[in-house]
């Protein structure tokens, strides 16, 4: 038996005692050393996830680093420590066969369909194991998969230099969308944020400018990070002439919004959706992290132990000081 942080069924979570996991032949064992969460455990608690996304009851935690139990033959050797792809796409269908595996025709994925890593211990199937260089911080690792959410949406399709952006929100996936667009040059990155304690984190990202007002200006690429409605609204609203609008975070199942199509088709605009990562777009963030191109520790504002995984969650609902800057809430699960 082992601990593990359960959603039983939306609104009921707690630190529960499960049984262990059931390992595979082509899966492995991994010991869980640190794990992120962010607002969308927080729907996976509260059952506001489209349903076809989550099977409960439900281990949490998809953003994470372990040390791995066995050896992963060309990999990784017992006892190194590994990042896992959460996304576990089947490799043969239409999609998976176009790289898409973001897309995968079955869905499934760890933390959402199948048993996440705020647990002891976690089977992982072999193929989605990558090893962490014995250079890197572990806390630089724990943020590979949100910035593999980000470098996706804004790797999609290429983006121009010298864009003029905007970016909608100030929880961990702006501030990263902040930090990783910097790698196209911009002219100016401006955080459209709500909570002005969050204006540090903004300016350590490389963020030019914080406001916490909509500004005047229009922008060449917005890129949405807040996940409500009225954020998608205002991130159109902010979109010059051929600009492109990407809506990265995820607002509430069944949320709706007005949207203009004249000025979309007026000022032609580009409106792309981002779901997740892809194989390809993880990797390549494991590779600058495994370099040292990528450090985004500062970024982690709030520790706990298993033990106090509900003050974790507190946290993440907002219950925190109004001039306490909030990054990542991160569990150490040693
Ligand atoms: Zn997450
Ligand atoms: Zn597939």
């Amino acid at each position: 038996m082992m601990r593990a942080l359960v959603v039983r069924s939306p609104h009921d979570v707690a630190l529960d005692t499960v049984g262990d996991p059931a390992l595979g032949k082509d899966d492995v064992l991994v010991t869980p050393l640190l794990a992120g969460m962010c607002a969308t455990d927080l729907e996976l608690i509260d059952g506001s996830i489209d349903p076809a996304y989550v099977r409960y009851p439900l281990i949490l935690g998809h953003e994470w680093v372990g040390r791995v139990e066995a050896d992963v033959p060309g990999v990784a050797t017992r006892g190194d420590r590994v990042v896992v792809e959460g996304i576990v796409a089947c490799g043969t269908c239409d999609e998976c066969r176009i790289d898409a595996t973001n897309r995968c025709s079955t869905y499934d994925e760890i933390g959402f369909t199948r048993p996440g890593a705020i647990a002891e211990h976690i089977a992982v199937p072999i193929r989605l194991v990558h090893r962490v260089d014995d250079s890197v911080n572990t806390d630089d690792v724990v943020l590979v998969e949100p910035m593999a959410v980000v470098w996706r949406a804004i790797t999609r399709f290429p983006l121009r230099e010298r864009l003029n952006v905007a970016v909608i929100g100030d929880g961990t996936i702006a501030l990263l969308a902040a930090h990783l667009v910097r790698r196209f040059n911009p002219v100016r990155v401006v955080v459209v944020g709500r909570r002005s304690a969050q204006e540090t984190l903004a300016k350590a990202v490389g963020a030019d400018q914080f406001v916490t007002e909509e500004p005047g200006d229009r922008f060449d690429l917005v890129i949405e990070a807040a996940g409500t409605g009225a954020s998608a609204s205002s991130a159109i609203s902010l979109a010059a002439r051929g600009a492109m609008v990407i809506l990265l975070g995820l607002p509430a199942h069944g949320t709706l919004i007005d949207v203009a199509p004249h000025d979309l088709v007026n000022n032609d605009v580009v409106i792309q959706g981002s779901f997740a990562y892809t194989r390809q777009s993880f990797t390549e963030v494991v590779e600058q992290v495994n370099i040292g191109n990528l450090k985004p520790s500062f970024l982690i504002t709030h520790r706990f132990s298993m033990d106090q995984t509900s003050d974790a969650i507190g946290t993440l609902r907002g219950r925190v000081a109004d001039d306490e800057p909030r990054g990542k809430v991160v569990i150490s699960l040693t």
